[in-house]
């Protein structure tokens, strides 16, 4: 049997991170980590990710053996495991191991202590009605979360030591060695099973009896969350270092999305409200007053002006009566009605001579008696226009279906193009 032959990857990335020719020394790559990592560290402002990438780049062609791999096989071939995994150190142990512990930036100034990583972010949605919004509310929310333990100060022992695992001698990975042929192996980094990947031990004798050895413990709190006016949907409301709590570990946010949920009877379009009302053909010609209950109770009375008749589909506003804005809740935006005329089904012939009489003349037909007898009848029907519409597409789109089926692909992109 032979062993497989990697296929050819990208093999030059890593140089261009550190932005050295492929022939550079050992010095070379010394020298342009060390610029570009101090440049770029996280606790300077730098970009975590491209802080990320330096180290990887550096951790591998800075160890001959992976650089080895890497110029021949490429990136891929160090991820396979070949050569012990390409980079899934911690950044911050490659740059503190290459300045030996020391702060590069002077005076031990690092806001970093060793090998502090960031938590991750907890995210809940919070549910919000528009009236939250419009008013503004407080909401206590009870949630639970980890915490470093207090007696043992997340240490996990009575003592404060633990022991370096002795499975994984304290890296938290082991690597296990597979001959692939007769000139190469393939090496495989899993996390230690005996420290789950932590790197240390306690023992047994010496673990924090609160704990019992895990660092944290649960803890319930109660967070008052703000719900300001104006405030949007999808909206972050953040809790800064209030999410789970461990050990060497920044402790992440958490983060309230507030979804606001439908009203049903405004609707919001960024700071303007909408609002929908029907009126009788009667109000529409001849006025109309109603009374309209504001999100916050306060009750507004919407008249038309003498006069003035509303068409339908006609749409008013009302200014300042829209959503207050966001931390300037002084301004509002507009309060838009969205009008409905509700026509009568039929009318009597009686009440046609009545309204005959007040509204302006039917058109003349300027058209003889006779002219008129050689004209043909028609009936008129009551269609739905939507449904109607939507049934025609849906036949013309199995006839194209159809076409499709057929030979000639020519005449399937017209149709495409009509
Ligand atoms: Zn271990
Ligand atoms: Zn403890």
């Amino acid at each position: 049997m032979f062993g497989r032959t990697p296929k050819k990857s990208d093999n030059t990335k890593y140089y261009e991170i550190l932005g050295v020719p492929k022939s550079a020394s050992q010095d070379d790559l010394k020298k342009a980590y060390r610029k570009a990592a101090i440049k770029n560290h996280p606790d300077k402002g730098g970009d975590p990710e491209k802080f990320k990438e330096l180290a990887q780049a550096y951790e591998v062609l800075s160890d001959p053996e992976k650089r080895e791999i890497y110029d021949q096989y490429g990136e891929d071939a160090l991820k396979e495991g070949m050569g012990g995994g390409g980079g899934g150190h911690d950044p911050f142990d490659i740059f503190q191991s290459f300045f030996g512990g020391g702060s590069p930036f002077g005076g031990g100034g690092s806001s970093r202590g060793r090998r502090q990583r960031k938590g991750e972010d907890v995210v809940h949605p919070l549910k919000v009605s528009l009236e939250d919004v419009y008013n503004g509310t407080s909401k206590k929310l009870s949630l639970s979360r980890n915490v470093l333990c207090t007696k043992c100060k997340g240490k996990g022992s009575k003592s404060g030591v633990s022991m370096k695992c002795s499975g994984c001698q304290g890296s938290g990975m082991k690597v296990s060695i597979r001959q692939l042929g007769p000139s190469m192996i393939q090496q495989m980094q899993h996390p230690c099973n005996e420290c789950k990947g932590t790197g240390e031990t306690i023992n047994d004798k010496d673990r924090c009896p609160q704990c019992k050895g895990e660092k944290v413990v649960q803890e319930k709190k109660v967070l008052e969350v703000h719900v300001e006016k104006g405030m949007q949907n999808g909206q972050k409301i953040t809790f800064p270092g209030e999410a789970d709590e461990a050990p060497e570990t920044i402790t992440g946010d958490i983060v309230f999305i507030l979804q606001q949920k439908e009203h049903p009877k405004f609707k919001r379009k960024g700071d303007d409200l909408f609002v929908e009302h029907t009126l009788t053909l009667t109000e529409a010609l001849c006025g109309f007053q109603f009374i309209l209950t504001h999100l916050d109770n306060r009750q507004l009375l919407i008249k038309s002006q003498p006069g003035e008749v509303v068409k339908p589909d006609q749409f008013k506003a009302i200014n300042d009566e829209g959503m207050p804005m966001y931390q300037r809740p002084f301004m509002r935006g507009k309060l838009y009605i969205h009008f409905t005329v509700d026509f009568p089904e039929s009318l009597t012939p009686e009440q046609c001579k009545n309204l005959e009489a007040v509204l302006p003349p039917k058109p003349k037909m300027e058209v003889s008696e006779m002219e008129l007898d050689e004209c043909e009848e028609t009936t008129l029907h009551d269609v739905n226009i939507e449904e109607e519409m939507r049934r025609k597409q849906q036949a013309a789109q199995e006839a194209y279906d159809e076409d499709d089926d057929m030979p000639g692909g020519a005449q399937r992109v017209q149709c495409a193009q009509q």
